[in-house]
C-alpha cells in the first residue's frame, strides 16, 4: 500500500456509490434535450411529467422484484431509512390507535416491543411514543447478540400494535431470526416491521419468505445514491401517513419524489441482489481471515465469537475491542495511515459515545472504550484486509 492510498472499510456506515447506478442517474443530469422527462415532476400531466412517472414506476417494479414483494405498489419511496423508520412506527400505531377510537375503546395504550441494539431511527421514535403514553418493552440480547423467541412470546400482550425488530445488527452483524419473529408476532394478531438495512445486499433478503407488515431499505448502504430509501407496507395494512401534503405515494408519502436517486437506487439494488451469492462467499473469507489476524494481535479481543460458517452473522461486519484504549484514539492513528473504520457508537454524528450495543451483550466496560468495527463491501480486496492488521499495531503502540 502506498502512501497516497486510501483504504475504505466503513461499509455498514455507507458505502461508495457503484457504476451501474451513475449510468442509470447519469442522464438526468444531462443540459439539453430532454427525452426522458428528467427535468419533470412525475405527478405533471404533460409529456415529461408523463416520462418520469414512467421511470418512476419501472423503479419500483425493478424493486419489489427484487425484494421479493407480492406487488410493487407496496414499495413507497422515502428518503432513507431515518424516515422508513420513524414512518413505521409512527404510521402504525397512530392507525391503530385511531381504529381502536372508532371501535368505541376510549382507553387503550398502544404497546410496542422492541430490542435494545436497534439503530438509533427505532429507538428515537419508540422514545416518542413512549413520551406520547405507549408502552415499550425492550428485549434483551445474549452475549452474540441474539435475541430469543422465548423473550418475544413473553413480552407480547393484546395491546401490542407493532413489534420492530432489525434484521442485522449495524455494530456487530447478528442476524435475528426475523421469519420466526414474524409468525410469532402474527399469532398474536400485532404487526411485525423489519429494519432491514443493513441486510439488502449482504444476506439473502426476501419479503416473500419473512412476510413482514413493513420492512425498511435503503439505497446507500448498497452502493446506490445518498438520501432514498424504501418502505415496503403490506396491501391493506392500517397506515397513517407520516409525512402529509400533496398526497403523492397513494397518499402514503408525500413529497415530490427525486427521480434520478429513486432510478440510482434500483440499479443498485438489482445488482446488489444479483451479486449477492459470489459476494457472500467471498466476504465471508475476507471475514474469517481479518479475525484470525487481528486475533494475535495482543489486547485485541473481538466482539462476539464468529464462526466461519456461522450463520448468525453478516459477512461484511467484523467489530473488536482493543483493551485500555480509547476508540477515537485508534481510529485517528488508523486514519492518519490512510484507513477508514468506525469505532464506538456507529453512524450517530461525529460522537464517540460507548457502544450500548456492546454493552447490552455484556462486553466489558474497559473494552467497549476501545471498540472498532471495520466493515466490508463487494469492493474491498484481500490487500486491503491483510493490511489492516500491521495498521492496527502501529495505532496501538506507535
Ligand atoms: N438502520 C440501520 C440498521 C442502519 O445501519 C442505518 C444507517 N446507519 C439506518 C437505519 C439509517 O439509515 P439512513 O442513513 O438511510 O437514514
Amino acid at each position: 500500500m502506498t502512501d497516497s492510498k486510501r483504504v475504505y472499510l466503513d461499509w455498514a456506515a455507507t458505502t461508495p456509490i457503484r457504476a451501474e447506478a451513475i449510468h442509470a442517474m447519469q442522464p438526468y443530469f444531462e443540459v439539453g434535450d430532454d427525452t426522458i422527462g428528467a427535468n419533470a415532476n412525475p405527478n405533471s400531466l404533460h409529456t415529461p411529467g408523463r416520462q418520469a412517472f414512467q421511470a418512476l414506476e419501472d423503479a419500483r417494479v425493478r424493486i419489489a422484484r427484487a425484494l421479493e414483494a407480492n406487488r410493487p405498489d407496496e414499495i413507497l419511496f422515502t428518503s432513507g431509512a431515518t424516515e422508513g423508520n420513524n414512518a413505521a412506527l409512527f404510521g402504525l400505531v397512530s392507525a391503530a390507535v385511531k381504529q381502536k377510537r372508532l371501535e368505541g375503546v376510549k382507553d387503550f395504550i398502544p404497546h410496542i416491543v422492541t430490542t435494545q441494539i436497534e439503530h438509533d431511527s427505532v429507538l428515537a421514535p419508540c422514545k416518542v411514543l413512549k413520551a406520547l403514553g405507549c408502552d415499550i418493552t425492550y428485549l434483551t440480547p445474549d452475549s452474540q447478540g441474539l435475541i430469543d423467541t422465548q423473550s418475544l412470546k413473553d413480552a407480547l400482550t393484546p395491546n401490542t400494535v407493532v413489534v420492530s425488530v432489525q434484521m442485522v445488527n449495524n455494530e456487530i452483524g447478528s442476524i435475528q431470526p426475523i421469519e420466526q419473529f414474524a409468525s410469532i408476532t402474527h399469532a398474536n394478531r400485532s404487526l411485525f416491521h423489519v429494519d432491514a438495512v443493513q441486510a439488502l445486499g449482504k444476506v439473502p433478503l426476501s419479503i416473500k419468505d419473512i412476510d413482514p407488515d413493513a420492512l425498511t431499505v435503503s439505497a446507500h448502504k448498497i452502493s446506490g445514491p445518498k438520501g432514498v430509501g424504501a418502505l415496503y407496507l403490506k396491501t391493506r395494512i392500517p397506515f397513517d401517513a407520516f409525512l402529509v401534503g400533496g398526497g403523492q405515494e397513494g397518499d402514503r408519502r408525500s413529497g415530490t419524489h427525486n427521480v434520478a436517486n429513486i432510478v440510482g437506487f434500483a440499479a443498485a439494488c438489482e445488482q446488489a441482489v444479483s451479486e449477492l451469492p459470489e459476494v457472500t462467499d467471498r466476504l465471508i473469507g475476507l471475514r474469517t481471515l481479518l479475525y484470525e489476524q487481528l486475533a494475535e494481535l495482543e489486547k485485541v479481543y473481538p466482539s462476539v465469537e464468529v464462526a466461519p460458517a456461522s450463520p448468525h452473522f453478516a459477512p461484511h461486519i467484523v467489530s473488536i475491542c482493543v483493551e485500555g484504549m480509547e476508540s477515537e484514539t485508534l481510529l485517528l492513528r488508523l486514519d492518519a495511515q490512510g484507513y477508514a473504520v468506525s469505532g464506538g457508537s456507529a453512524c450517530a454524528t461525529n460522537s464517540l459515545k460507548p457502544s450500548r450495543v456492546l454493552r447490552a451483550i455484556g462486553v466489558p466496560e474497559s473494552r467497549i472504550q476501545g471498540a472498532l468495527r471495520i466493515s466490508l463491501g463487494h469492493a474491498t480486496t484481500l490487500e486491503d484486509v491483510n493490511s489492516l492488521p500491521k495498521a492496527l499495531q502501529a495505532a496501538i503502540t506507535p
